[in-house]
Formats: structure tokens, C-alpha cells, sequence
């Protein structure tokens, strides 16, 4: 469904992707997994067309994106911190971005406005929001368009324990739609029994791409975090 195809990126000397390729399908749940400043919100960006690479192409179901940005309607996007005007009210926010899609609101997914209770807040200004509901606000918008992909840059960062767990269940339900789902999150005991691939980004490099399984069988670990840390220093020692 999506290619990355030899992608580089510099910012100033900076080496920020360093010719990177990978494909993902429907009914994926990508992790992108990596240290901080490793190129996770890079690759993710230059998939959303927010970052042009200066390399290397990206295919959306077989035709390049740099021509033709329609696909973009595919994409619900979950950033790491959302950025809205902030004299907006959240009702105003939401009315906005469903104008721009035009989407008739009784096919909007209202699971996560729900759940949140959003309807309680909508004349809240988003400048007036705390981290945790401005994320909440975050989720719903990314989820609400019933987009074929989902892109989540650290989803549960900010948010409180229990609406962690509603939006990890959300992101269980669309996965089982056969939504390609991509993911960033540095807590790994979230992602357990919800991701099907591994990419392990390490200075602007891909290090390993596999599915869970593989990974779960050449290691002999259960959890991802186990998974992780054995697969990296298995191939540590190999290079010793
Ligand atoms: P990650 O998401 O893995 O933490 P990023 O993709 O955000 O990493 O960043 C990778 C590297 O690229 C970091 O060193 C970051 O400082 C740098 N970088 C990202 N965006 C920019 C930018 N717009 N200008 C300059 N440097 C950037």
C-alpha cells in the first residue's frame, strides 16, 4: 500500500535519513521503534508529503505521492503535538477540518468523541487545553474520517492512563478492519499484541525490518521489549 523507496534527507550537514526503503500493507501494524533523533518523525513526515525528501521516491498504492496529494485524504494522521489555532474553539476546530474533507457527518467515526466525551469541551478555546485533551482532540480528528491509513506519532504521550488504554483498544479495532496502521510510541508494553512489524530506525537507517513473529522466533522472547533488546544484541555479537 505504501513504498518508501531509497529516501535520503539532510537538514543543513545534518544526515537525517540516510537511503531508506520499506513497504507496508493493509492490515499492518507498523511500529517505527528507534532512540530519540533516530528519524522516526522524518520518516513519517516525508510520508505525509510534510517533509520532501531530497531522495528517493514514496508510492500510495502504486503511483508516487509527489504529483498528487489526494491520498492524503487516505491518511489520518495523529502528530506528536497538534498544532491548531488556538482562538479556535475545539467545535470550531472539528467543523473546520470536516468542511475541508467534506465528509457528511453521519459517515464520521464518532467512537473516540465519544469515549473522550469531547462533546462536553466544544467551546473550550484550544489555546485554554491541557497536553491530555488537546492529544484527546488529536485522536479523534485522526480516527474520525475512517481513513484507510492511520499514522500515529506517539499517541499516548500526554494522554491519562485509562484513555490510553480506550485509544489502544480503537487502534486494535481498526487494525482488525484491515487498516494499515503506523506507529511511534517509546512505551513498548503498549504496542504488545498490536503490531505485526518491527522497524528499528538507528541514525537515519533502517538496522531491522520484520514481522513480530519472526523476530518473536529468531529470539525465542515473548514481549516486544524483550524482543528488542535480544534482536539488538544478537546482532551485536554477531558483528564482535
Ligand atoms: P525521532 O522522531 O526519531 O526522535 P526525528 O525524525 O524527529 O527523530 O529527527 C531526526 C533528526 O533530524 C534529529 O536529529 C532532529 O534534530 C533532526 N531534524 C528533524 N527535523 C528537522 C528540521 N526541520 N530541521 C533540522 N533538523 C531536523
Amino acid at each position: 500500500m505504501i513504498s518508501v523507496k531509497n529516501i535520503s534527507k539532510r537538514f543543513g550537514k545534518f544526515q537525517a535519513l540516510d537511503d531508506i526503503s520499506f513497504q507496508c500493507e493493509r492490515g499492518q501494524c507498523i511500529a517505527l521503534i528507534g532512540s530519540n533523533g533516530s528519524g522516526k518523525t522524518t520518516i513519517i513526515k516525508t510520508i505525509l508529503g510534510m517533509v520532501i525528501p531530497d531522495k528517493g521516491i514514496i508510492e500510495f498504492e502504486g503511483k508516487s505521492i509527489a504529483n498528487d496529494w489526494t491520498y492524503r485524504n487516505d491518511i489520518g494522521y495523529m502528530p506528536q503535538i497538534g498544532r491548531y489555532p488556538e482562538n479556535m474553539t475545539i467545535g470550531q476546530v472539528l467543523d473546520m477540518i470536516s468542511d475541508i474533507r467534506k465528509i457528511p457527518e453521519k459517515s464520521l467515526d464518532q467512537e473516540l468523541y465519544e469515549a473522550f466525551r469531547i462533546g462536553n469541551l466544544l467551546n473550550k478555546k484550544m489555546g485554554t487545553l491541557s497536553g491530555g485533551t488537546r492529544q484527546k482532540v488529536s485522536a479523534c480528528l485522526a480516527f474520525m474520517f475512517n481513513s484507510k491509513v492511520l499514522i500515529l506519532d506517539e499517541p499516548s504521550a500526554g494522554l491519562d492512563p485509562i484513555s490510553s488504554e480506550i485509544l489502544r483498544d480503537k487502534i486494535l479495532s481498526e487494525k482488525k478492519k484491515n487498516k494499515l496502521v503506523i506507529i511511534t510510541s517509546h512505551i513498548l508494553s503498549e504496542l504488545d499484541d498490536l503490531v505485526t512489524n518491527i522497524i528499528y530506525v538507528q541514525d537515519g537507517n533502517i538496522r531491522f525490518h520484520e514481522s513480530i513473529h519472526a523476530l518473536q522466533r529468531e529470539t525465542g522472547e515473548e514481549k516486544l521489549s524483550r524482543v528488542i533488546t535480544s534482536m539488538l544484541r544478537q546482532e551485536d555479537a554477531k558483528q564482535n
